[in-house]
């Protein structure tokens, strides 16, 4: 593997790794500590909004190869304190290899935090008793139909909060900040106050924070970005419904901010684009 080029903005920095059988996969290093790494090369999750699963799977990154994404910033210079795998592919469906990168992370005093859609469940139960410091469940949306439309490859909604339930209902407040809902706001998609009104119930069942994305749009993909006003409404809605809410940060929305907002993915060279696991 070798670093092909660094892509920058003022915020973050864009790193295209080529693997030896010539796929370029992308980590992105952002606030100045924090690398967000892939899993995959492309993601058969298979996400309506995501460019990376346009293209399917390619295949499972190695162990190496993840953690070498790590060891490759490193040797360029990167101060990085947290690792985030928030890049390409879903890290549930690269269990094994995502697992003992997790434990080479730790081990290295790192901080490890997850985005995920929760599925394969087996795999999203093992992953919420690891010493893991954020897990940010990808849900996008609060009914099932709509659910499987926005994330096909996955399992139902139900089964993911009751595990997700049952393992919070007894942790402190302090660890239960730690979770997550990731909600990506896509317009005329997802985002009608009765839509919000359902999700703020949920957060508040569940005792968790909203992690509220806005959808940054991506050529070939027919969504479009929530206006900055509409991100505002839904932010403060929720927020008068007694939910604590984050936003997406100026680091992720950028165009190569990575971790939600990764857009330049290219696989075997073919343009492509994606938003990560959001
Ligand atoms: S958003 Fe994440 S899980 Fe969904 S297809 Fe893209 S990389 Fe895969």
């Amino acid at each position: 593997m070798k670093l092909e080029k660094v892509i920058n903005d003022d915020l973050n920095k864009l790193l295209e790794i080529r693997t030896d059988d010539d796929f370029t996969i992308e980590s992105v290093y952002y606030r100045g500590d924090t690398l967000c790494v892939s899993s995959q090369v492309g993601c058969p999750v298979e996400c309506a909004f995501c460019a990376s699963g346009l293209n399917g799977l390619k295949r499972n990154l190695s162990y190496e190869e993840i953690i070498n994404q790590y060891n490759i910033a490193v040797q360029n210079g990167y101060t990085i304190s947290n690792i985030t795998f928030a890049g390409i592919g879903e890290p549930l469906l690269n269990w094994e290899n995502v697992k003992k990168a997790f434990w080479f992370f730790k081990k290295n005093g790192l901080k490890v935090s997850f985005y995920t859609t929760g599925f394969p469940l087996k795999n999203f139960k093992e992953l919420l008793t690891l010493p893991h410091n954020g897990i940010s469940v990808s849900i996008h949306a609060v009914d099932e139909e709509k659910r499987k439309f926005l994330i096909p490859k996955s399992a139902r909604l139900e089964n993911i909060l009751d595990i997700l339930k049952e393992h919070v209902k007894n942790l402190s407040n302090r660890k239960r900040k730690l979770y997550s809902l990731a909600y990506l706001l896509i317009k005329d998609v997802n985002d009608t106050y009765n839509e919000l009104e359902k999700l703020s119930k949920l957060a508040k069942d569940l005792g968790l924070s909203v992690s509220l994305l806005k959808y940054n749009q991506i050529e070939n993909i027919p969504f479009e970005t929530t206006s900055d006003e509409d991100y505002e409404k839904a932010f403060l809605f929720l927020r008068k419904k007694g939910i604590k809410v984050t936003l997406s940060n100026r680091y992720r929305t950028r165009k190569i901010g990575g971790c939600g907002t990764l857009m330049i993915n290219r696989l075997k060279k073919e343009e492509g684009g994606c938003p990560s696991c959001m």
